[in-house]
């Protein structure tokens, strides 16, 4: 945790005190070892990066006098795409996602998603905050992405894709594609991933029609998790 999230109903009416009882608290207390008057890292949830000093820590809590004086780093000017991985692989990969500064996810099916990954808990809104929440607290970040669940890979992408893609440069991670991915973009980018098993030929297709580049990342072929986070490395 390189950063202790706060929600704005944890302040006082003040603003500037808190009071923290769960997995916060252990942290300062076992991880950083911090003490009565040391300062330590905040974010205010969707909001600003400050710094909060501890004013009490005990057994059961820690008290923080705090201030919120800085803007949280820029987002990555990407949407994500990806095809539903399986549970395990998705909650691992919500985290990287997050940490590396996507703000609009979509999870989108495609013929080779297990269908039962739909019925991951993980997909519930408090299991996708935890993982966010922790992505942002390893980034520093203070702002939560969105998430999109498009379980209908054709109406997706002929009716939504359009709209979403205005104005973003498409591009289709394929081990097949014929170009290389562009490193070091900073023009708002779309980015879609394929599924485990890859996407079909129709798929890439519907995609290309849509506008989408298929380009690679060399000539080895990545696992999912392997993939996003050297894609995402490469177009930060
Ligand atoms: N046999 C599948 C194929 O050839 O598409 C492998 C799929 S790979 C395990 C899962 C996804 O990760 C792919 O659909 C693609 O989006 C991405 N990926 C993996 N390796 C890649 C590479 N070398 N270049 C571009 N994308 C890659």
């Amino acid at each position: 945790m390189n950063l202790l999230l706060l929600f704005p109903e944890e302040l006082t009416s003040t603003q500037n005190q808190a009071r923290l009882c769960d997995r916060r608290h252990r942290h300062i207390r076992q991880v950083l070892r911090a003490e009565v008057g040391d300062e330590i890292k905040v974010g205010l949830v969707n909001g600003a990066l400050g710094k909060g000093r501890l004013t009490k820590i005990d057994d059961q809590c820690v008290e923080m006098d705090l201030r919120f004086d800085c803007d949280p780093p820029p987002p990555l000017p990407s949407t994500l795409i990806l095809a539903l991985p399986r549970p395990k692989v998705l909650k691992r990969l919500l985290q990287t996602i997050t940490s590396f500064g996507v703000k609009k996810i979509y999870l989108l099916n495609a013929a080779r998603v297990e269908k039962s990954y739909w019925q991951t808990p993980l997909l519930r809104p408090g299991s996708l905050l935890e993982q966010f929440l922790l992505g942002l607290e390893q980034a520093g970040d203070t702002v939560l992405p969105e998430l999109h669940c498009q379980k209908l890979f054709k109406p997706f992408v002929e009716d939504e894709l359009p709209t979403l893609l205005a104005g973003t440069l498409p591009l289709v991670a394929h081990p097949a594609g014929s170009d290389p991915c562009p490193a070091s973009l900073k023009r708002p980018t779309t980015l879609a991933v394929g599924p485990e098993g890859g996407f079909v030929p129709y798929e890439i297709d519907k995609l290309m029609e849509c506008g989408f580049r298929p380009v690679h990342l060399g000539e080895r072929v990545l696992r999912v998790e392997a993939a996003v986070p050297a894609l995402l490395g490469r177009m930060s």
